[in-house]
């Protein structure tokens, strides 16, 4: 299929009809980021009858579900994680399409959301326990991990596959139910996931998806007393307002906070420069700089800035945009709120005083939002750009006089999700790892990339580290230990 030409003619309505109930309920459309001409579907934004009916349905799935063994249950979770991997150029061009990131992008999501279904679905069949001893011979002392319940996954859009595969495939896995409200801005991925599980055979109800706006069905069903838990990512505004609204329930529900960021890579003296650019250039633009792992600020060290600043911004000349179908390095900005964003920080930059060196402007390829990569110089720690999370192609640099300062900047700011250093000096890359407070650091690596088997989780504003995502860890989210003393008499 030549995409260039016939893209306009896909649409997902069929989606909506099939695994959307809610009638009479607000349409949305759901537009295509690079050609605003492109409607991809209207899709209902759920009222708070349909969002209750469908928390009800994932709460009377609970009992059968739960009791299903979890050979079964890992099964299921691993026939979807083949479907999703057999129809990955579906599933890419859809979030392609819906989200803007390039079909490269897309498809690594697609395999790493087909990753996770398979990795839950193989640990679903050692769930388990321990067995203790007891000071009575007659007594065996053993644990078990129950679910939890309905509960509730609250996703944002620049992973809108990934992040509820991370969520979803632990919580099923531990024989939960979930109802995922995914972002307003990419309900059809989600609808597309949910099709997947169920032609894996997992049973109506198991999940329950609840497009819809987050301020009304998201806060609904974050109050409802039926969830059991909520595993929220997004920003960290609306995680710590989740926080203090689930602190007034009569369920104690558990809580998993995944948030913003303000993420920062150091280029040390000693790096290899060529090698620190393709990392930089990739964390900062890669994904359009919509990723809560992208480096926002760059701090590079006072002896070789000038020689790698050239360079840098060299390499970002021949770094391409435009529709994330078409061979390019940057796909488009989300949507018109988070272009006006970037657009609103990049004008405060310049006020603020920061040097813009490269980009900051819109690009005119055809009816689409797409942003030059931006690079500001001279940036400060007490200017917003470089204390804010822009959640764009907005790169803030800073200059360092040596590790220490460089690591006092990474630092300075409230968030704690991720950074990098790039050095060929092992010293210094532990002295990083070791005091710079932050959930993930990457040495040598971009910022952006992560793997399914490691555990995940921001620190300070990035994060209530309470609970990890991914890896082993994530099934301690979804369980609850129950001690049994098992007597003889
Ligand atoms: P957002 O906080 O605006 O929305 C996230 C989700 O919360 C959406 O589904 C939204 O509808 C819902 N929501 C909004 N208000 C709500 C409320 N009152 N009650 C319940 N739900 C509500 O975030 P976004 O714009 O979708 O995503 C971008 C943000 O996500 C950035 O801050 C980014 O750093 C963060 N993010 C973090 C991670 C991570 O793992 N830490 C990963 C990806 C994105």
């Amino acid at each position: 299929m030549d995409l260039q030409k016939s893209y306009r003619n896909i649409n997902y309505q069929n989606l909506v009809e099939k695994y959307t109930k809610c009638t009479n309920a607000e349409l949305f459309a759901d537009i295509n980021p690079g050609d605003l001409d492109h409607v991809l579907a209207k899709v209902p934004y759920y009222s708070i009858e349909c969002a209750d009916a469908a928390l009800e349905r994932a709460v009377q799935a609970f009992d059968k579900w739960s009791k299903t063994s979890p050979v079964k249950r890992g099964q299921i979770l691993l026939k979807a994680g083949e479907i999703i991997e057999a129809e990955v150029e579906d599933f890419a061009l859809l979030l392609t399409l819906e989200e803007g990131k390039t079909l490269n992008d897309s498809r690594a999501e697609v395999y790493r959301a087909a990753g996770l279904f398979k990795f839950y679905g193989a640990l679903a069949f050692k769930l388990g326990g321990k067995t203790l001893p007891s000071a009575d011979e007659d007594t065996r002392i053993y644990t078990v991990k129950e679910p939890l319940g309905a509960v509730l996954a609250i996703t944002p859009w620049n992973f809108p596959i990934s992040i509820p595969a991370w969520k979803i495939a632990p919580a099923l896995a531990a024989g939960n139910t979930v109802v995922l409200k995914p972002a307003e801005k990419t309900p059809l991925i989600a609808l597309k996931l949910l099709d997947a599980l169920r032609r894996a055979g997992l049973p109506e109800g198991a999940l329950e998806v609840v497009p819809g706006r987050g301020n009304v069905v998201g806060e609904h069903l974050v109050r409802s007393e039926s969830i059991m838990a909520v595993s929220f990512t997004g920003s960290t505004e609306v995680g710590r307002h989740i926080y203090k609204t689930l602190g007034e329930k009569k369920t104690m529900n558990r809580i998993q906070l995944e948030l913003g960021g303000k993420n920062a890579i150091y280029v040390d003296k000693t790096a290899d420069i060529g090698k620190a650019i393709e990392i930089v250039t990739r964390s900062a633009f890669g994904l359009t700089g919509q990723s809560c792992t992208a480096t926002s600020r760059l701090i590079v060290h006072a002896d070789i800035y000038d020689q790698f600043m050239k360079a840098f911004i060299d390499r970002v000349k021949s770094w391409t945009v435009g529709p994330g179908w078409t061979p390019v390095d940057m796909g488009p900005v989300v949507d018109k709120e988070q272009y006006d964003k970037d657009l609103y920080y990049i004008e405060l930059g310049k006020k603020e005083g920061a040097k813009l060196v490269y980009g900051g402007n819109p690009l005119n390829i055809g009816k689409g939002y797409y942003l030059e990569p931006t690079i500001f110089e001279g940036v400060t720690k007490d200017m917003r750009i470089f204390q804010e999370e822009i959640f764009g192609p907005v790169l803030a640099v800073t200059k360092a006089a040596d590790l220490d300062e460089a690591i006092e900047l990474t630092n300075a700011v409230e968030y704690g999700h991720t950074a990098g250093i790039i050095t060929r000096d092992l010293r210094a890359a532990r002295e990083f790892s070791a005091r710079v407070v932050a959930g993930v650091i990457k040495i040598n690596k971009p910022t952006i990339g992560l793997e399914l088997q490691a555990p995940f989780g921001g620190f300070k504003a990035s994060g209530a580290t309470t609970w990890k995502e991914m890896g082993e860890e994530a099934l301690e989210f979804y369980t609850k230990e129950k001690t049994i003393y098992e007597g003889l008499i």
